[in-house]
This record gives structure tokens, C-alpha cells and sequence, in this order.
């Protein structure tokens, strides 16, 4: 029981409908979807639950997310695969145990997964640098890394990744790692890939064909939100979380009043402003400034004054309905998450992960 009304509400049917029309952009193409981060914030084992039916796997973090959302989801044994692979044997142990897919990444992933002794053996996703250079192997051990894997006794299977290190803009090294990945995959035939995010997905300069042999691995799509700050394109996805929180005091200022910290907003004609329970703490950021939207009673209410711990401010002078109890969006249906994160210098992926767990998720079909 919660006495704060401070909530993120999960809209069920977006996820799904959200999820179903991704399975529609990609045809044949087979979907792995992306729930690390607690499911972006959303709730990993409610989101796997809804999710289950449309996806041919889901994709984690790391093992311990893995093992969570098998522990939160029960209702279903999809295959999930860990993003970072495992980094001892004691965790490829879990890995075989739990049908966990492993990415393999490194030389060091490769020794362990050759050393270990698994009760069943594991399907692989080996992951190659084509120009991110975070993870991956480089182009020319490729090679040499099938031989070894093929020879291995605790590989199952063996899927070819890449990563995208510009997927939402239109920069050179696109086509370039675009370009590289087409050459693994002639070069590979007989084995299934997969190199497109949400972002790549939708943009034109790296969609390209995506057959039954691909797996596209979507996170942010899922969650009904567009992964590009610049092109507007799928006007079916439908924000899965609205951040909500209520007025708790109403302040008439004066001319030359200033509200909050640093007084960093002073009001320049008579004002009527909304105090929000919603801070830093619940990962409302603390970099949204004066101006930054909300809605109140289906207008837009802008950020004044600084972002406190607990609290933020809005300017509702121009309504005169708004009154304490009233629910404020802060990002969600009416409130795009995307507007939001600019305003704060960031991006929506880190905003909806931010959400802290001082906010009750609430669950709507
Ligand atoms: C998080 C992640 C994704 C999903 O990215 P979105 O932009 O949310 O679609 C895909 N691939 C990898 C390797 C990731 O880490």
C-alpha cells in the first residue's frame, strides 16, 4: 500500500501492440526482445509475461538479470540471452543450467567456454567488431573462432553479431559496418546473424533485407518509443510507461517571486504554481530546466525553478482548474519521453532505465 500516488503507469496492450508491430516490420525475421535494465524500467518479469508470445527470445544484460528474469517470469521458458556473456565458469555453469545463450565476445569468453564442463551445451552468439569497438572480436579472427567453436563440445549453436555504433544517424561508419557485416554473412552462409537495434530497424541506410535467418534485437521499439530524435516514422507505437505524479500545493506568486534552489525562476507577472511529488530520487532528472513540458488536465504545464530531491514546480497559471490532487504526466501517452530527454541533455533509453524503484510500477491493460 502506497500513500504517495507517485506511479509509473505500464500500459500492457501498447507492449504487446508495440511488439506485434515490430514483428510486422520484419517479416520473416525472428525478434529478440530486449529486456535488460529491469525491462527498461518497466518490470522485467510483468513485461516478459505480456511479451512471451511475440518474441522468439529475450535478451538480458548480464546473467544476473538473466537469472531474475526467469525468477520473475515463470510462465514461460523462452531461450534469453545474455548481451556480455560470462566472465567465469561458475557463471557458465548457471548459463547451461538455466538454457541461458551466451554471447562470446572475447578470446578470454572463448578459453573459458573450451575449459568449462557443462551439463549441456550452450548456444553461442559470437559477437564481432565491425567499428564500435566497445565489444567484439576483430574481423580477421572470425575465422579462426568458428574452427575453435565447432571443435568445442559445449556449443550448441553459434549465431553472428554485430553491433551498430551510429544506428539512429546517417554517419559514414554506417555503411561501412553496414558493408562488413554483409561480407560475414557471404561468407558465412548456413548460420543466422543479427545486427540491427530498434534504431536500425527504421533507418533506410541500414535496414537492408532481413530473412529468416536474422534476428533483430529490439528494446527501445518495444516500449513504444521512436529510437531517433530527428525522424518522425511509426505513428502506431503507443508509450508503454507514463510517469505520473500528483499536485501537492498550489502557490500564488507575485511579480518578482522566485521559486525553489538558487531561485533560478522568477516569476514576471502574478503566477499560480503547482508543487509535483516527483524529484531527482524517483529519476525525474535534475537537468530538466524552466520550460521543460508536463501535462496537467490535458494542457502542457512548463518545469520552473529547479528539479528538487522530492519535488518539482510547474507553471499552471493558466489553469485555473488545476488543483491539489491532480495527476501531472511527466513523460508517457501525452508527453513524449523523447522531448523530455532533450530537455534534459539526454536520451529517452536513460531516462525510462532511470526510473528509480522509489516509484510503484501500476499495471493497465
Ligand atoms: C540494448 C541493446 C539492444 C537494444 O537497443 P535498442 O536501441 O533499445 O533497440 C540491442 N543490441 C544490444 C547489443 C544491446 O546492448
Amino acid at each position: 500500500m502506497n500513500f504517495r500516488t507517485t506511479r509509473a503507469e505500464i500500459d500492457v496492450d501498447a507492449l504487446s501492440a508495440n511488439a506485434n508491430w515490430v514483428r510486422q516490420q520484419i517479416g520473416t525475421g525472428k525478434l529478440l526482445g530486449i529486456v535488460k535494465a529491469d525491462g527498461y524500467g518497466h518490470g522485467v518479469g510483468a513485461v516478459c509475461d505480456v511479451l512471451a508470445p511475440c518474441v522468439d527470445a529475450f535478451g538480458v544484460g548480464f546473467t544476473d538479470e538473466a537469472v531474475a528474469l526467469r525468477d520473475a517470469h515463470t510462465s514461460s521458458d523462452k531461450p534469453v540471452l545474455i548481451l556480455e556473456g560470462c566472465q567465469s565458469i561458475a557463471e557458465l555453469e548457471v548459463a547451461a543450467e538455466n538454457n541461458f545463450w551466451v554471447v562470446i565476445h572475447s578470446l578470454y569468453q572463448l578459453e573459458l567456454l573450451e575449459q568449462a564442463k557443462l551439463a549441456r551445451p550452450l548456444c553461442v552468439w559470437l559477437k564481432i567488431d565491425t567499428g564500435m569497438h566497445r565489444l567484439g572480436l576483430e574481423l580477421a579472427a572470425v575465422e579462426s573462432f568458428l574452427v575453435r567453436l565447432q571443435k568445442c563440445n559445449n556449443v550448441a549453436g553459434t549465431v553472428l553479431m554485430s553491433h551498430l555504433a551510429n544506428a539512429d544517424s546517417g554517419m559514414p561508419l554506417n555503411h561501412y559496418q553496414r558493408q562488413q557485416f554483409e561480407q560475414i554473412k557471404r561468407q558465412h552462409s548456413g548460420f543466422q546473424f543479427s545486427l540491427h537495434n530498434s534504431a536500425a530497424l527504421l533507418n533506410p541506410q541500414l535496414r537492408g533485407e532481413i530473412g529468416e535467418n536474422d534476428w533483430v534485437r529490439a528494446g527501445l521499439l518495444l516500449y513504444g518509443v521512436n529510437p531517433s530524435a530527428v525522424t518522425e516514422v511509426q505513428s502506431e507505437l503507443k508509450p508503454a510507461m507514463s510517469l505520473k505524479a500528483p499536485i501537492i500545493a498550489i502557490h500564488e506568486l507575485k511579480k518578482g517571486d522566485s521559486v525553489g534552489y538558487g531561485s533560478s525562476w522568477i516569476a514576471e507577472k502574478p503566477s499560480r504554481i503547482a508543487t509535483v511529488a516527483i524529484g531527482y530520487a524517483d529519476g525525474y532528472p535534475r537537468q530538466c530546466g524552466n520550460g521543460t513540458p508536463t501535462a496537467v488536465c490535458n494542457k502542457i504545464a512548463p518545469v520552473v525553478g529547479r528539479v528538487s530531491m522530492d519535488m518539482i514546480t510547474i507553471d499552471i497559471t493558466d489553469m485555473p482548474e488545476a488543483c491539489v490532487g491532480d495527476d501531472v504526466e511527466l513523460w508517457g501517452a501525452r508527453i513524449d519521453v523523447r522531448e523530455v530527454a532533450n530537455c534534459a541533455d539526454t536520451i529517452s533509453w536513460h531516462l525510462l532505465t532511470g526510473t528509480s524503484v522509489r516509484v510503484p510500477r501500476v499495471y493497465r491493460a
